[in-house]
């Protein structure tokens, strides 16, 4: 597990051979090496469906990354220039560029005080004539509050489209993220379910938007093009759907030894001071994609654990609102509680096959280090 003394933030190398599936994975790329189908072939068609069915949920249409995910999504939906989108304000700096690329301009919404996710009664504030969707994103793996979501989204008669690219399997209120609204996901190798390149896809209910979504990926067809669609290249190739279907019969235990690993850290990090563990809703069952502490000295905190031979990282270290692109675009605005967020919060390692062993050792150095900040 650790070699040296150093335990890294992520070995999928090492998860791969210690989860077992590395030779499922050897095996599903000589398959399609060998079949002479290597684009929209037999392997997306059956990934597409087993997804489908894992989230609840009818359709799936798997594309090239988490960003064209959404980008096609929210394209597909009818969003362009002009349009806003409500977005939370602590994310990943793809949630914002999805709207961009779609012509539309993000609205950042800020997070729960004392949380990571979207607040919903903030949502409101955000909305105007212009405003054409809601994205909660279900950040580190949490579920956002959907009905609290949907309160808002009704009385405005607003579509929602969930970044889900780090909520594979996660649940709310039973049901899993991907079976209520349209939601996209990342295949990037380090999500919970991970390709060996990029990928990415999106569930939903509605036919319709599946068959847009389809067409738009590959190119859009003539006939379509004359109506103002204009597609793109954005295909989930064969070598990696079938890595995919390698790896989705194991998702739900490895979020299980996630939920584990999430529970050790709680029981072994909550009565330090200096520190703040996550919590979840009851109504949620997170996958824990990341674990995230937060501490009023990050940098130190994590200064010290580097030294100890901790490897952690920040998801985010700046809101996407001050990133340059942003900064002189968008908002002038002011985002305390996104920027608070982006200067306390620390991720310590996690994945499915790390051991008690490892979760200790962290912890151990957490403790150590927090008593010397
Ligand atoms: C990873 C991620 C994306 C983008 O996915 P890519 O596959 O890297 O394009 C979007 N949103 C969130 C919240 C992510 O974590």
């Amino acid at each position: 597990m650790t070699v040296g003394g150093h335990i890294p933030f992520l070995s999928l190398q090492q998860e791969h051979v210690e989860t077992g599936v590395q030779d499922d994975i050897d095996t599903a790329l000589l398959r399609v090496s060998r079949s002479g189908r290597y684009l929209l072939g037999p392997e997306l068609e059956a990934f597409e469906a087993e997804y489908a069915a894992y989230c609840e949920n009818s359709h799936c249409v798997a594309v090239g990354s988490g960003l064209d995910a959404l980008t096609l999504t929210l394209r597909a939906m009818g969003i362009r220039e002009g349009d806003e989108v409500i977005v939370p304000s602590h994310t990943c700096i793809a949630s914002w560029l999805a709207v961009s690329a779609a012509g539309a301009r993000p609205v950042p919404v800020e997070p729960q005080s004392g949380g990571f996710l979207l607040d919903p009664e903030r949502l409101q504030a955000g909305i105007t004539r212009r405003t054409r969707a809601i994205m909660p994103v279900h950040l580190y793996g949490h579920p956002v509050d959907l009905d609290a979501v949907e309160a808002v989204a009704a009385d405005h008669g607003l579509p929602v489209i969930e970044d889900a690219a780090q909520a594979h399997g996660a649940r709310y209120r039973e049901k899993r993220i991907g079976a209520r609204y349209a939601a996209a996901f990342s295949f990037y190798p380090s999500k919970n379910l991970g390709a060996l390149s990029d990928g990415g896809a999106v569930v939903t209910s509605d036919a319709e938007l599946a068959h847009r979504i389809r067409l738009l990926r590959n190119y859009a067809s003539p006939e379509t093009c004359t109506r103002g669609m204009q597609g793109v290249n954005s295909r989930l190739d064969e070598l990696q759907a079938a890595v995919l279907r390698a790896k989705l019969p194991h998702l739900d235990r490895w979020n299980a030894r996630r939920r584990e690993i999430a529970l050790r850290y709680h029981q072994g990090l909550s009565d330090i001071p200096a520190v703040q563990t996550p919590t979840a809703e009851g109504w949620a069952e997170p996958v824990w994609h990341q674990y995230v502490i937060r501490s009023a000295q990050r940098d130190r905190l994590r200064n010290a654990l580097a030294a100890a031979g901790v490897e952690t990282l920040v998801h985010y270290p700046v809101a996407v609102h001050r990133m340059g692109v942003y900064k002189a675009r968008s908002c002038q605005c002011v985002l305390p509680l996104a920027e608070g967020l982006a200067a306390e919060v620390l991720s310590l390692p996690i994945g499915p096959h790390v051991n008690d062993d490892t979760i200790d050792a962290v912890m151990r150095a957490v403790r150590k280090a927090a008593e010397e900040l």
